[in-house]
C-alpha cells in the first residue's frame, strides 16, 4: 500500500481515537466535595484521631499541574496494605465521597470494635481525589488535557509520576482503581482485574482472581449488581490497573458504578463505601467470614428462586387434595 495511504488512515485513526476521549460535559452534582471542603475533612480527621489515637496521618505525594496536593491518608498498621485510587477522571466523583466515608468509619470505630481489630491487620492508603484539578473543573482529564487513566505507560504528567512513585515506595498488597461509568452507559457495576492472556505472572493473576471473586460475592451479598469482567487482551497497559498488575507485578482491581439519571450521587458513593470495606475486610483476614457470608446470601436467594419456580410450574386447576384438606388459607 503507498505510504501516503498508510500516513492518511494513521491520521484518520488517530483523530477517532482523540475523539472518542474527548471531554464531554457533565454538570457536578450540587453537594459533591470540592477540593478545600476535602483537604479540610481529612485534616479534621487527623485532628479527631489526636484525641482517638488510632493514628491517621495525612502525607502529600506531590503537586498537580496546578499546584494542588495529592493527599493521601495511611490508617491502621499492619503488614498488608492496600492502596485505594480514586478519582483520576476528574468528572466521576462517586469515589471522592466513598472515600471520605470509609476514612470516617474507620478513624472513628471506637477500641474494641471489630473494625478497630482489623486495622491491627492492615495499614490503609487513601488516595481519594487523584486528579484534584480535573475534580475542581469537573471535567475527565487534568490541568493539562491529558487523560491520567491512559498516562501509566509513559507517566508523562505530575500526578502519575506521583502516584506511581508511591506505589514504589510503599509495594501495596493490593491496588483499587475506583471509577464511574458515563449516564448513558447502562452496564452495572462492575470490577475488573488481570486474567489469563494478559500478561500478568501466574501468581499476580491468581491473585487478582481472588480478590475478585471475593468481592463478587460479597457485593451481592450486599444487594450490589457486581458483575466480574477480566482483562485477557495485550493491549498497552496505560491504564492503572493493567499497568499495576501487568508491568509493576502488584495485585489490582478496577471498580466502576453505573451512574444511569436517577442513580444519585449518595448512592453510587454507598457501593464505594461497601466495595473499599470489603477489600478491607478481605486483606485483613476476613475472607473465610465474607466468603460463607455470601454462599448464606447465595443459598438463601436460589432456594427463593427455587420456589417461585415450583410455583410458576404449578399446573393450573385446584390445589392438590391434601393441601384443601389442611385449608391453611
Ligand atoms: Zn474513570
Amino acid at each position: 500500500m503507498p505510504r501516503f495511504i498508510l500516513t492518511v488512515l494513521a491520521f484518520l485513526f488517530c483523530g477517532w481515537v482523540n475523539s472518542a476521549q474527548a471531554e464531554r460535559n457533565l454538570v457536578r452534582p450540587p453537594g459533591t466535595t470540592r477540593y478545600a471542603s476535602m483537604v479540610q475533612q481529612l485534616t479534621a480527621l487527623v485532628e479527631y484521631d489526636k484525641v482517638h489515637a488510632s493514628q491517621m496521618t495525612l502525607t502529600s505525594l506531590g503537586q498537580s499541574v496546578k499546584g494542588r496536593g495529592l493527599w493521601m491518608a495511611t490508617v491502621g498498621h499492619g503488614p498488608k496494605s492496600i492502596f485505594y485510587l480514586c478519582r483520576q477522571h476528574g468528572h466521576e466523583p462517586a469515589s471522592t465521597e466513598g472515600a471520605l466515608a470509609f476514612l470516617n468509619t474507620l478513624v472513628k470505630a471506637d477500641a474494641d470494635t471489630p473494625t478497630a481489630h482489623l486495622l491491627e491487620n492492615v495499614t490503609v492508603y487513601v488516595v481519594p481525589m487523584a486528579n484534584p484539578d480535573g475534580s475542581e473543573a469537573f471535567r475527565r482529564h487534568n490541568a493539562r488535557n491529558v487523560d491520567l487513566n491512559r498516562d501509566w505507560l509513559r507517566r508523562t504528567q505530575p500526578e502519575t509520576r506521583a502516584l506511581y512513585s508511591a506505589l514504589q515506595r510503599l509495594r501495596p498488597t493490593v491496588v483499587t482503581d475506583q471509577h464511574e461509568l458515563y449516564p448513558d452507559d447502562a452496564r452495572p457495576d462492575f470490577t475488573e482485574t488481570a486474567g489469563p492472556g494478559s500478561g500478568a505472572s501466574p501468581e499476580i493473576i491468581a491473585a487478582c482472581g481472588d480478590t475478585q471473586a471475593v468481592v463478587q460475592g460479597a457485593m451481592q451479598a450486599e444487594g450490589y449488581s457486581a458483575v466480574s469482567h477480566l482483562v485477557t487482551d495485550t493491549h498497552p497497559a496505560r491504564l492503572a490497573h493493567r499497568y499495576v498488575s501487568i508491568v509493576a507485578g502488584v495485585p489490582a482491581v478496577l471498580f466502576e458504578t453505573n451512574r444511569l439519571p436517577g442513580r444519585s450521587v449518595a448512592t453510587r458513593a454507598e457501593a464505594h463505601l461497601q466495595f473499599m470495606l470489603i477489600v478491607f475486610r478481605d486483606m485483613a483476614g476476613e475472607r473465610e467470614q465474607l466468603v460463607a457470608e455470601a454462599d448464606i446470601w447465595r443459598a438463601a436467594h436460589s432456594s427463593m428462586l427455587a420456589s417461585r419456580h415450583k410455583e410458576f410450574q404449578r399446573p393450573p386447576g385446584p390445589p392438590p387434595a391434601a393441601a384443601q384438606e389442611k385449608g391453611a388459607d
